[in-house]
């Protein structure tokens, strides 16, 4: 810090993404990316967008995109707003919807980038405690707000809230702004972008960083009553008009022109996760029931830091949150079959069982 600095940024705390670490033979199983490339005609997409119209600016408002993802979500284009990556789609909502004299409600254990937008924003926040078994209770959230956001499957949990769950939440708050938050939803959650067209006050946001294994690209968006999205544009066109670039929008819309190699990667990972939390609670580590593209566990015996250590100096990066509550535990993104053997046969020896070959 210093004196040049506008008043207010030195008490700022930033978010802290997880490691990029260099290197071939790493297994990165640590900020939940997709183990699977882009689709090859994201790619192709990619490499014919790069031609002289990048002089040009793109189309601020990505309207190609916009209907591609309304037809697919079955919403309308104005139904829906883009942004550079969803953490992006998310610090405008915070700032657009969610800064109100009431305080934002959101779990304690959650995507910890809420806390630091309602620094940002100076939004009063409520944390409300998951249930012992790491779980949203929605009737805790029975109090006077100014907003609600949650991701579902809630992260780093991974535990999903059933849809009839989501939606008692929404009718509940007529008055405020529900924002649920699908990053990993296509991991077998149930999308709440159906309701938005019952309640106004719903916004569901979504990116391609997980399933469409395009986090590089920095592509998110927003489904919500035009109302909502109206907010949003405001906000953004106050900000920055081209949020999304032309090689992102044209990669964008080819991802979502093959259906079926996202359909194969996202049930890949299913399967691969379901194999793997059986091996890790054989190997007695206590896994939460999850249904994201991560596992979250700890071991009865052994501190968490004392696994991800030595994991990393095999340079298998696995996520620790020093947090109250979740320190015990470890974050595990589900890689290739190959990757999760790296890593059971690893813990294996760490936690003092038999190896055993991944199935
Ligand atoms: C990964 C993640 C995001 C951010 O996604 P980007 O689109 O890459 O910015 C948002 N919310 C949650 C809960 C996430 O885990």
């Amino acid at each position: 810090m210093n004196r040049y600095w506008s008043p207010g940024v030195g008490n700022l705390t930033p978010y802290s993404p997880g490691e990029q670490p260099a290197g071939e033979h790493v297994v990165k199983l640590n900020t939940n990316e997709s183990p699977f490339g882009p689709s090859p005609l994201a790619l192709s997409a990619i490499q014919e967008a790069a031609t002289d119209s990048l002089r040009l600016y793109p189309d601020p408002n990505a309207a190609a995109l916009k209907e591609v993802l309304a037809r697919y979500h079955g919403v309308s284009p104005d139904e829906i707003f883009v942004g550079n990556g969803s953490d992006e789609v998310l610090a405008l909502a915070f700032l657009a919807l969610l800064k109100h004299d009431a305080p934002l409600l959101f779990p304690d254990v959650t995507y910890s980038f809420y806390r630091v937008y309602c620094k940002l924003y100076g939004i009063g926040l409520r944390e409300i405690p998951l249930s012992d078994s790491m779980e949203i209770n929605t009737k805790d959230y029975d109090q006077h707000c100014g907003g609600i956001i949650f991701p579902n499957p809630n992260a780093p949990t991974g535990i999903g809230l059933p849809l009839v769950a989501v939606e008692d939440l929404v009718a509940a708050h007529p008055h405020a702004v529900v924002v649920v938050d699908e990053a990993y939803i296509d991991f077998g959650g149930e999308s709440a972008i159906p309701l938005i067209h019952r309640y106004s006050n719903l916004l569901v946001i979504r990116t391609f960083s997980k399933s469409r294994s395009l986090a590089g690209l920095r592509i998110g968006f927003a489904v919500g009553h035009v109302g909502l999205i109206e907010a949003l544009n405001c906000v953004k066109n106050s900000f920055n008009a081209y949020p999304l670039d032309r090689v992102a929008i044209a990669a964008a819309i080819a991802s979502y022109n093959d259906e079926k190699y996202f359909q194969t990667n996202r049930i890949a990972i299913m399967t691969t996760r379901d194999a793997l939390v059986q091996k890790l609670s054989a190997m007695g580590f206590e896994v939460l029931p999850s249904i994201a593209n991560f596992v979250f566990m700890r071991h009865p015996a052994v501190e968490a830091p004392l696994l991800a250590k030595p994991l990393r100096e095999m340079s298998i990066f696995v996520r620790h949150f020093a947090q109250p509550r979740i320190n015990q535990y470890l974050r595990v993104t589900v890689g290739t079959a190959t990757e999760c053997a790296r890593l059971v046969d690893a813990l294996s020896d760490m936690v003092g069982k038999q190896k055993s070959a991944f199935e």
